[in-house]
């Protein structure tokens, strides 16, 4: 890293981007030229305003909820990648607009925005005190937790939504509340009921989630519940309708949970819709490698995590699930809490940037919002947030690891996907060390993308795919840009029509510009042809 001993000038950290700061997104101008293929008009106006080495590599989620339907153009424009529905809240209706919404942003605006939905799950151990704000517990104050419902809210009583939600529970436990807002001491079983006395005062909020503990330890408890609900199974056939590009899955507890979603996919050739695994429960920790290999991709769920881990071993859980998933080659979003306070205030902590610069210096593929863009009162701001930190952090981490290449661990057995693994490694090593603008893959399911973008490149991953479902699957991948390209046998078709492709992009690549260019040996090539037609080429642009 340049120094201001060596340079006479500022340190790297506080010398402004080069382009002027921006909060705002960037000003959207759709080219008007006609080339077969496509970009989306966010990465054509970074782009544009950045150039090939400024473009940002870490993706953003955003959680849609009431707050946001409006603000959905606003927040495509502002980079957001993924619009995640929650099917945990609001109705069909609702969730159906904001899909219709995307849909409508990606067909008719240019932009290229992949839609998932996030089932429920068993979320059990969720309780109410009947009313829509939050409550206090004061200290020594006497609760009664029942599942049994009444009309009325009643003073001093929280309704849990689980029948057996005291089965092996005991006198003298700790009852604590969503992780930690209050703490109670069970004193009295009654029936299923508990009868509580508040231990840690603090505040009880609608569906809060309990969680309990004996000598320091959580009470695991396996109520033998599935992991998909028949509400969940009902939510997944209306998320398949709205043709949604990745699923969810709450509450994942072990490698077959992801198994048996796939099978039924696939079985209605539905292969093309990923599957995230979040892990959110201890269980699933247990399980962590498996999981990860059976899915897609992998949610890191801080948030009901916080319930069943102690809150300081989240960050070092954070970090392995990170460090794992990308040595597996499976993109991994950091969730939940990243700008907490932004759902009421307008600026972020400075603790919350901090936690946002550190999954991005982790080199998560995305990071998402969940409340703050849900329900919050400034979701464009939230998001901007995200995005200005995490290219800042970016270019700070490039500047300070251009020599460094990430340890990887072999993944393929059989030769030509070892070929592939090689390949990819080499070209991210001759990327750098030739330091190319960028770096160009053809890709049918976008394999050769990710396993480019295991490797962390410090250009950008332009990825050509003539498959539309691919093209939205590599929006969660580090550093990929996904266009649409008709693709040929012939590189040189296949480079020419992605150089004009690009070119009709407000001359986003020049004369002079270096590529490095991948291609997959599955393109177009007939059943059984080896992958001896995997090559690396590096090509100037005239
Ligand atoms: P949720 O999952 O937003 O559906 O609760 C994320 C988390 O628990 O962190
Ligand atoms: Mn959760």
């Amino acid at each position: 890293m340049a120094t201001s001993a060596a340079t006479g000038s500022l340190p790297s950290y506080l010398v402004p981007p080069s382009a002027s700061r921006r909060r705002r997104a960037h000003r959207i101008r759709a080219s008007t030229t006609s080339v077969e293929g496509a970009m989306d008009v966010v990465s054509e106006a970074e782009l544009r305003e950045k150039g090939f080495m400024g473009m940002r590599k870490t993706k953003l989620v955003c959680t849609v909820g009431p707050a946001c339907l409006d603000a959905l153009p606003a927040l495509a424009r502002g980079g957001m990648g993924v619009a995640r529905v929650n099917l945990c809240h609001g109705g069909r209706d609702w969730h159906r607009a904001a899909m219709t919404e995307v849909r409508r942003l990606n067909e008719e605006e240019g932009f290229c925005v992949s839609l998932m939905v996030d089932t429920e799950g068993s979320q059990l151990l969720v309780a109410d005190h009947g009313g829509p704000a939050s409550v206090k517990a004061e200290d020594c104050s006497e609760w009664l937790f029942t599942s049994k419902k009444t009309d009325k809210a009643r003073p001093f009583t929280m309704h849990v939504n689980f029948d057996k939600f005291s089965e092996g529970i005991l006198v003298g436990d700790e009852l604590v509340v969503d992780g930690g807002m209050a703490t109670f001491e069970v004193t009295e079983k009654i029936g299923n009921d508990l009868r509580c006395k508040c231990a840690d005062p603090g505040l009880l909020l609608p569906r809060a989630k309990l969680s309990f503990w004996r000598d320091g330890k959580l009470i695991e408890r396996n109520f033998g519940l599935p992991t998909l609900s028949a509400k969940d199974w009902a939510d997944i056939e209306f998320g398949i309708t709205e043709g949604v590009d990745c699923i969810a899955l709450s509450f994942v507890k072990d490698a077959n949970d992801i198994k048996d979603l796939k099978t039924y996919l696939s079985r209605r050739s539905l292969e093309h819709i990923k599957i995230f695994a979040k892990i959110e429960s201890l269980e699933a920790l247990k399980n962590l490698k498996e999981i990860i290999e059976a899915s897609d991709g992998v949610m890191v769920a801080r948030g009901d995590l916080g319930v069943q881990v102690p809150l300081e071993q989240i960050p070092a859980i954070q970090e392995a699930i990170v460090e794992l998933c990308r040595n597996l080659n499976k993109p991994v979003i950091v969730a939940s809490q990243l700008l907490e306070s932004m759902v009421e205030y307008p600026t972020p902590t400075r603790a919350e940037v901090a936690d946002v610069c550190e999954a991005v210096r982790q080199y998560a593929d995305a990071i998402m919002l969940s409340a703050e863009s849900a329900v919050g009162a400034f979701p464009e701001k939230a998001l901007s947030v995200l995005r200005t930190a995490s290219e800042r952090m970016e270019s700070w981490s490039r500047e300070e690891n251009m020599q460094r290449f990430l340890p990887q661990h072999q993944l393929a057995i059989a030769l030509p996907d070892r070929i592939s693994e090689q390949i990819c490694s080499s070209a991210v090593e001759m990327a750098n060390n030739l330091a190319v603008d960028v770096i160009f893959v053809y890709t049918k399911h976008g394999h050769m993308a990710s396993l480019l973008s295991r490797n962390r490149p410090n250009p950008p991953i332009f990825a050509f795919t003539d498959n539309a479902s691919s093209r939205k699957s590599m929006n969660l991948y580090w550093g990929v840009i996904p266009l649409q390209l008709p693709l040929s046998n012939s590189m040189d078709d296949n480079f020419n029509n992605a150089i004009r492709l690009m070119k009709s992009k407000g001359g986003s690549v020049k004369p002079g510009d270096s590529v490095l260019v991948v291609a997959d040996s599955d393109l177009n090539q007939p059943c059984g042809a080896t992958s001896v037609y995997q090559s690396i080429q590096v090509r100037l642009v005239y």
